[in-house]
C-alpha cells in the first residue's frame, strides 16, 4: 500500500505527461509529422557539440577513478571555482567556491534549499502562474506553498498582493526567471522593488525571508532582454540554476546552487544545503557532468533557434485572432484561452492535433501553455491547424 502522501500525487499524476502519453498516441495513429505536440519543456536544441566532445575528452584524458568516484558532497573543488569565476564575470558578483553547491539540476537544488530552510508549517510564497512542481517540493517538507497572484495584464509579481500574503511563517519567497509559463522577464525595476518589500518584511518579523530565484531558464533570453542576478539586490537571495535548458542537458541532471556570503547564516545555510542533497539521496551531483562544465563552463545554445520559433509562433497564433503576452525568456507561450473553460479549448485542439497544457496546471485556468521547444517546421505546419482551431471559436 502507497502512503497518504503520495497517494494524491499518483492519482493527479502531471497533466503535461499526460499530454505527452497522448501525443505519442496521436503520432502512432496519424504520424509524427502531422501531430503539433508542444505539450513538453524538453529542450529540441542539441546540447552544443564542445559539450559532447568534453565528455569524451575527460573519460580519455582524466583518472578513471576520479571521474566516477565520490567526490565532496558539495561538488568538485575545480567545477564550483569554474561556476563562481564565470559568474563573477558575467553579473560582477564576488563568489568564491565555497559560495557553490553542485545540484542535481534545479528540481534537486531547490528541494535541497528548501530542506534546509524549512520547519513543519513554514509558508513559501510564489507567484502565479508557476512550476507546478513547486506544491510538491514544499509540501515535502510539511510546509506550505502560498500562492499570490501576478498582474493579470503583464504577469509581472504584484507587489501589493505579496505584501499582503507575506506573515510571520514566511521563509522564502520564490520566484522562477525567466517564468515558465509565461516566459514573461522579471526586469531590474521588479526585482529592485521586491527586494525592498522583502528587505521591510524581515525587519517587521525579526528574521530572514530568502529570496529563491530559479533560474532553468537565465540564458534564454531574447531581443538582448537582461535577467537580473538578484543577489546584487537582496542579501538573503539564493540563486537555483540548471543545465538542463541552457546546455540541453536535462536528462543529465546537473546543476548549481549560489549562496552569497552576505545572507542570513551563509555559510550553516550553505553546509546544510549540501548535507540535504545527500539526505534526499542525491548525495552530490553527477560526476562526469561536473568534470565536463570544467571544460564548458560558458558554453551556449543555439539560441537562434528558439528566437526563430517564438517569432514564427507568436506571430501566427496573434495573427489567428489569440490573445498573450509577448514572450522575452524561455521557450513557452501563455496563451489566454478564447473560453474560460481551457480544458475545453485543449480538447478542441486535440482535435486538429495539437497538444498543448491547461493554465489550471499553472494555478492560472483560463490560459494554455505552448511549449515551442519543437522544431521550426512543426510549428510551420503547425499554423494551418491553429487558424482551424481560432476560426471555430470566431476569433477573426
Ligand atoms: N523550475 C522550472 C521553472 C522548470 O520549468 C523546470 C523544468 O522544466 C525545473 C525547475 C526543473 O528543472 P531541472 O530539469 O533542472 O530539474
Amino acid at each position: 500500500m502507497i502512503s497518504k502522501r503520495m497517494r494524491p500525487l499518483v492519482e493527479n499524476n502531471s497533466a503535461i505527461r499526460v499530454m505527452f502519453e497522448e501525443g505519442k498516441r496521436l503520432a502512432s495513429l496519424y504520424g509524427v509529422e502531422n501531430v503539433f505536440d508542444f505539450s513538453l519543456g524538453n529542450p529540441n536544441v542539441p546540447a552544443p557539440a564542445s559539450v559532447n566532445q568534453a565528455i569524451a575528452d575527460v573519460l580519455r584524458e582524466e583518472d578513471s577513478v576520479t571521474v566516477h568516484g565520490y567526490m565532496s558532497n558539495a561538488g568538485f573543488s575545480d567545477t564550483r571555482k569554474a561556476v563562481a569565476d564565470s559568474l563573477n564575470r558575467r553579473f560582477g558578483t564576488d563568489f568564491g567556491e565555497e559560495n557553490i553547491v553542485m545540484i542535481s539540476g534545479a528540481a534537486g537544488g531547490l528541494n535541497a534549499v528548501l530542506k534546509a530552510i524549512l520547519d513543519p508549517g513554514d509558508e513559501v510564497a510564489t507567484f502565479a502562474p508557476y512550476f507546478m512542481e513547486y506544491k510538491n517540493y514544499v509540501a515535502n517538507y510539511d510546509a506550505r506553498l502560498v500562492e499570490v497572484p501576478s498582474n493579470s495584464e503583464t504577469f509581472l509579481p504584484d507587489l501589493t498582493a505579496l505584501g499582503n500574503a507575506i506573515t510571520e511563517k514566511t521563509r522564502a519567497v520564490l520566484i522562477n526567471n525567466p517564468n515558465n509559463p509565461t516566459g514573461v522577464i522579471y526586469p531590474e525595476e521588479s526585482i529592485i522593488r521586491l527586494a525592498e518589500l522583502l528587505s521591510a518584511k524581515e525587519k517587521v518579523y525579526g528574521h530572514a525571508i530568502y529570496l529563491i530565484s530559479d533560474e532553468p531558464y537565465r540564458e534564454l533570453a531574447y531581443d538582448g532582454a537582461k535577467v537580473p542576478f538578484v543577489t546584487r539586490y537582496y542579501s538573503d537571495a539564493i540563486v537555483v540554476y540548471s543545465f538542463s535548458k541552457s546546455l540541453s542537458l536535462p536528462g543529465e541532471r546537473i546543476g548549481y546552487v549560489a549562496v552569497p556570503d552576505k545572507a542570513e547564516d551563509a555559510k550553516d545555510l550553505t553546509q546544510a544545503i549540501v548535507i540535504a542533497n545527500r539526505v534526499l539521496g542525491h548525495v552530490n551531483a553527477p560526476s562526469l557532468m561536473q568534470r565536463m562544465l570544467v571544460r564548458c563552463i560558458d558554453e551556449e545554445t543555439d539560441l537562434n533557434a528558439y528566437d526563430r520559433n517564438r517569432k514564427l509562433l507568436y506571430e501566427g497564433l496573434t495573427e489567428c485572432g489569440f490573445q498573450c503576452v509577448k514572450p522575452e525568456g524561455a521557450f513557452y507561450l501563455f496563451v489566454k484561452s478564447p473560453t474560460t473553460d481551457e480544458i475545453q479549448f485543449c480538447e478542441s485542439a486535440k482535435k486538429y492535433n495539437i497538444l498543448f497544457v491547461p493554465g489550471g496546471s499553472f494555478a492560472c485556468p483560463g490560459y494554455v501553455r505552448i511549449a515551442y521547444c519543437v522544431s521550426y517546421d512543426t510549428i510551420k505546419n503547425s499554423l494551418p491547424a491553429f487558424r482551424k482551431l481560432a476560426e471555430e471559436y470566431h476569433l477573426k
